[in-house]
């Protein structure tokens, strides 16, 4: 597990997450798999180290057979499954991550459950530097749609998941309309 954060941490160093306060990457790998720990009561030792190391192939130079190298062949297999596919546009991305949310498997769906928990929590309250209302809002209603599909997997994960979408959606709601007036 620590050699996994200090891979993780490694791999990301030049890179901050897309707030204004330009958080170092490393802290989201991190919070998503203490809300799989915290929120979700997960423990299986695969599933949090592929949460700490799920972004790196995708947004570091990082191949899969590193992974396994270093992590073994489950980690690895979790975190391909959560890899987008970085050759498509961005909108088929999103689009895949709906309709193929239930092919996943079940350590997969958990993972993308915590990682949707705390996007959610950072475009609430840590939004991305240029997003409007509506385009968190829309970012939202995107997440909530990936919900389906990983439904039936962890009910705490989906449970918090849900509400926080839904807080969200309230918080935002009134940010917009007091623009409005
Ligand atoms: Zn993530």
């Amino acid at each position: 597990m620590l050699k996994a954060v200090a891979f993780a941490a490694d791999k990301h160093r030049f890179q901050t997450r897309k707030d204004s306060e330009r958080t170092p990457y490393i802290n989201h790998p991190i919070k998503v798999a203490l809300t799989l720990c915290e929120i979700g009561n997960e423990s299986d030792t695969d599933l949090l180290v592929a949460a700490i190391l799920h972004d790196t192939v995708e947004d570091t130079e990082t191949s899969p057979e590193e992974i396994e190298t270093h992590f073994g062949k489950g980690v690895r297999d979790i975190v391909m499954e959560v890899t987008d596919d970085k050759n498509l546009a961005k909108e088929e991305r999103k689009r895949l991550q709906i309709v193929k949310a239930h092919l996943k498997s079940r350590p997969a769906r958990k993972l993308k459950l915590a990682d949707k928990i705390c996007n959610v929590h950072d475009v609430i309250h840590h939004a991305p530097s240029g997003w409007n209302v509506d385009r968190r809002l829309a970012y939202l209603n995107w997440c909530e749609q990936v919900l389906e599909g990983l439904r039936g997997v962890n009910h705490l994960l989906e449970k918090h998941l849900l509400e926080s979408i839904a807080e969200g959606k309230n918080v935002l709601t009134a940010e917009s309309s007091q623009h409005v007036a």
